[in-house]
This record gives structure tokens, C-alpha cells and sequence, in this order.
């Protein structure tokens, strides 16, 4: 059998590059393991507009995958404050569900068979999947945590070891447990049919022959929790780590495979959707645009540490507000205090002048565009951030000419809402939020310099 992509890992992230892989037109092998998803996972509003981009919003919703959320939390000297928070979802019917597309979208999938190491070819790669040899021009490494391709992992933060279990019967109350203690933290969800997941975040030192017994004792600690245990403990690392090399020529990793979150975040399962996507992309490149390989590569490396250094500081944040009341070293290892942020970016009042920012500079970078990653414009604010190549999608060199003559702030919504319609509003939004422009207390009749490089 021959495939144009071979993909290794039946969760969200593999499901997702599957499914987007073979709506393109290409020939698909999703390789599924035997282990079980977990009962529930929390999930932001933000996974709706993802499963949007997948095509798959209506069908998960119509099969009852989302739960609506709120959370129980004692963190940070707040005690049992409750939040609607977004979702818990039903794991094992979102996977069912997600299947069933990438099925219909023309996706083979094979279950339960083991997968050779792969083989370099002169037309790409050679595996065996179970007592099939197979072709392969790409390969897709979305093999959860541990990964199905050989490479080195870093670590994002301390170690984390995550202790799950069942409650024989969950709390009342809330969907979401989150609680602090002085070395660890706990997490519970449960399902409307009363499943329940329990897990107890602790620093993998905990160590020495009363282990298991010092793990079952760890959840009587939980205020929130106090129910039963039932079953065996199941341990995993949970700590964030990201693949050194996230891309590679023929190979791509995605989901937990190229950069696994800490739970705190409850951002896994969308970023694995969305990391399944974007691997998709850069996979459609590599086999219909060859020109562009070396940017797509570059476009995906670019993503994965950016969101890797958003993960860290967005995470350590919320380890931090525990680390102002907690001296315990779980706590001060893990928090990280962010510098002071930047001046705020400034709203302009109608009747002033607007225009680039100075010092922003209009460069190339490679965009995303439909299906395919390609040289773009982008606008590079400040050195430290990411190039802006869209705004509300639109390309920003087709924004740009309407603030180089520094027009007032009304003049240039208007401009903006005659051009792009009602998008025009969240252009003008955008602008100001990302700072590319900003209101001038400067002479009318100066020029609005762009220097451009790249
Ligand atoms: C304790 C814990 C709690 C979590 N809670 C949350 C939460 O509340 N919210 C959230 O968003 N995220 C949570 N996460 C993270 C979330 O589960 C992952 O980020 C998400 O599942 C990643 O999806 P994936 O597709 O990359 O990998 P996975 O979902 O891990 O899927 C990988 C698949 O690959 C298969 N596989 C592995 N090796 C092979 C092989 N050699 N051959 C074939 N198949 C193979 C595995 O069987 C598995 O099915 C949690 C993680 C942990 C550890």
C-alpha cells in the first residue's frame, strides 16, 4: 500500500491532520493504538471555533461532546469560588466523533496494529503497519507524549507527575474541581452520566517503596475530593516539554508530540486539533508546492516555540498566584512572574491622527494562506513579537496603504468599513490592539515613513 501521508496516533492531533489531509485530496493511513482516551477534559470556549475550521462544530455538538463547565476552585487564597469556565468534554465520544469525519473525508485507519520503525526510500519513507509494508511520502508523528519518531524533548518547566483515578461516587456541585495544597494540586471532572476523573499533580521526587500507598493517601489531602477511590492509579508525566525538532524533512510531529501542555492550562486537546491542522498545512505544502518546503518548515518550527513560550508564561502565571501564599518549592519552581507588560496599546479618540507605529517595520515571513504556507507581508512591531501578517484575515498589505497618509481616527474606520465591508470595525479594532497603529499627537502634514526589509 502507498500513501501520500502516514500518520501514527489516532488522538485529536492525528484525527485532525487526517481528516484535513484527505479533504485535500491526499491519500491518508491513520495508525490508532489500544489505549483509552480519559473520561473528561476541560477544554476554552476558544475549541468551538477550531472544530469550525475542521468542519466538525455541528456534528460534535450534535453527539453531545461538550458539557457545560463551571469550576470549583481553591487556588491562589481564593477558596471554593466558583466560575463558568468552558467546557468538560466527553473524550471518548469527541475522538468517536472526530473518526467517523476523517473516515468520510477518505482516511483509511488501521486499529490495534503495532508500527515498524520508518525506513528512508528514495520516495520517501517505508513502514510496516501491522503485516502491511507501506509507502509513505510524509510521515506524521502525532503519538501523544511520547512520540513515535526518535528525538530529544525539552522540558518547558519542573517535572510534573500526574496520579488519575475514579471516585467511586463524584462530589455534587460543580463539573470542576481545582484545588491547591502546599506540594501539589488536584483536578476532577465529571461527566452528566456521574463518570467521574480524579488526578492528583504531584513532583515525580515522591519516591521510595510506600509509593503507591503515599499516592492513595495524597488524594485524602483534597478538601473538594473526599470520596473513595476505586481501581488501580494510573501515573503519567504532565509536566510541558516540546520536541527539539517539531519538523523535519518528510516528517512532521504534531499535537502532544511536538509540544505537550501542563494540564493547569486545560489547553491540550484544542491545541492538539489545531497543531493537527497546521501539520496538516505543512504536509499539503510539502507535496503539492516543493519550492516552499524550507518556509512551511520554518512556519511550523516559528509556531511551536511560540506557543511553547506562550504556554510558559501563561501556565507559570497561574502557578505564581498559588507561589504568593505557598513557599513550598512545588510552588516557587514552577511560578513564573511576569516583567511589567508594555504600555498598554492606545485607543485613538475620533478626531486624532493615526498611523504605523514608529519603528515597525514591513517585512517578508511565511503566511499561512488557504491550505498552503507561502512568503508573505507581515508588519514587525517590536522585535520581540511575532511579524502581523493578517488582521481579522485580511492580508495586511491591503490595510496598510489606508494609514500611511495618517488619516484621522473616523476618517479611517470609514475608509475601512467602505473597503472591507463590516470586517472594517474589527480591522480598525485590530490595528490598535496589536499596535501596529497608534494615535499622533504630531504634526498634520508629516509623511508616515515604512522602511522595508526582507
Ligand atoms: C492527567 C492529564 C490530564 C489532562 N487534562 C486535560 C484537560 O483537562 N484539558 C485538555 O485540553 N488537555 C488535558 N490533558 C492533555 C490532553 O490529554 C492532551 O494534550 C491531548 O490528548 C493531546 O492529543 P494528541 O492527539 O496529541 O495525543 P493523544 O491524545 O495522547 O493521542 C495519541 C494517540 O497515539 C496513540 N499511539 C501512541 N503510540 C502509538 C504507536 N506506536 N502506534 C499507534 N498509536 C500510538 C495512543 O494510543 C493515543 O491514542 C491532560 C493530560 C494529562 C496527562
Amino acid at each position: 500500500m502507498d500513501v501520500d501521508a502516514l500518520i501514527v496516533g489516532g488522538g485529536p492531533a492525528g484525527i485532525a491532520a487526517a481528516s484535513v489531509l484527505s479533504t485535500l485530496g491526499h491519500r491518508v493511513l491513520l495508525v490508532c493504538g489500544d489505549s483509552r482516551p480519559r473520561v473528561a477534559e476541560s477544554c476554552p470556549p476558544s475549541i468551538l471555533s477550531i472544530l469550525e475550521l475542521l468542519n466538525v462544530r455541528q456534528e460534535v455538538e450534535v453527539a453531545h461532546c461538550f458539557h457545560a463547565r463551571r469550576a470549583m476552585v481553591h487556588w491562589g487564597g481564593r477558596d471554593r469560588a466558583v466560575f463558568e469556565a468552558g467546557f468538560v468534554v466527553d473524550r471518548r465520544r469527541l475522538d468517536a466523533v472526530l473518526l467517523k469525519s476523517a473516515v468520510r473525508a477518505g482516511a483509511s485507519v488501521a486499529t490495534r496494529v503495532r508500527v515498524s520503525a520508518p525506513q528512508r526510500v528514495s520516495s520517501g519513507w517505508r513502514v510496516r503497519v501491522g503485516d502491511q509494508s507501506v509507502g509513505a511520502r510524509v510521515l506524521i508523528d502525532a503519538a501523544g507524549r511520547r512520540g513515535w519518531l526518535p528525538g530529544k524533548r525539552r522540558r518547558l518547566s519542573a517535572p510534573l507527575l500526574a496520579v488519575v483515578a475514579s471516585l467511586q461516587r463524584a462530589w455534587s456541585g460543580p463539573e470542576t474541581v481545582v484545588e491547591a495544597v502546599p506540594d501539589a494540586w488536584f483536578w476532577g471532572m465529571k461527566l452528566p452520566t456521574g463518570e467521574n476523573v480524579v488526578a492528583a499533580f504531584v513532583d515525580p521526587s515522591v519516591r521510595g517503596p510506600t509509593r503507591p500507598c503515599a499516592f492513595r493517601r495524597l488524594f485524602e489531602r483534597s478538601s473538594l475530593l473526599n470520596g473513595n477511590i476505586v481501581g488501580q492509579l494510573r501515573l503519567c508525566a504532565a509536566g510541558p516539554v516540546s520536541a527539539e525538532q517539531p519538523v523535519g524533512e518528510g516528517w512532521v510531529r504534531a499535537g502532544d508530540a511536538a509540544l505537550a501542555y501542563d494540564p493547569l492550562s486545560a489547553q491540550g486537546v484544542a491545541a492538539a486539533l489545531s497543531g493537527g491542522f497546521l501539520a496538516a498545512v505543512v504536509t499539503h505544502t510539502t507535496l503539492t508546492t516543493p519550492e516552499n518546503i524550507a518556509i512551511a518548515r520554518e512556519f511550523y518550527r516559528l509556531r511551536i516555540t511560540e506557543s511553547a513560550e506562550l504556554h510558559v508564561r501563561n501556565v507559570g502565571a497561574h502557578y505564581a498566584e498559588q507561589a504568593a501564599i505557598t513557599a513550598t518549592p512545588f510552588w516557587q519552581t514552577r511560578a513564573f512572574r511576569s516583567p511589567p507588560p508594555n504600555a498598554p496599546p492606545s485607543s485613538p479618540q475620533p478626531g486624532e491622527r493615526v498611523g504605523l507605529q514608529p519603528g515597525a517595520r514591513v517585512t517578508s515571513t511565511p503566511v499561512l494562506t488557504g491550505n498552503l504556507i507561502c512568503e508573505g507581508l507581515a508588519v514587525l512591531v517590536f522585535d520581540e513579537t511575532r511579524p502581523i501578517a493578517f488582521i481579522a484575515g485580511t492580508p495586511i498589505e491591503e490595510i496598510l496603504p489606508h494609514i500611511a497618509d495618517r488619516p484621522l481616527a473616523n476618517e479611517l474606520k470609514d475608509r475601512l468599513v467602505v473597503r472591507f465591508g463590516r470586517q472594517g470595525h474589527e480591522i480598525y479594532r485590530g490595528l490598535f490592539a496589536s499596535q501596529i497603529a497608534k494615535p499622533f499627537a504630531l504634526p498634520e502634514n508629516s509623511s508616515n515613513s515604512v522602511e522595508t526589509t526582507g
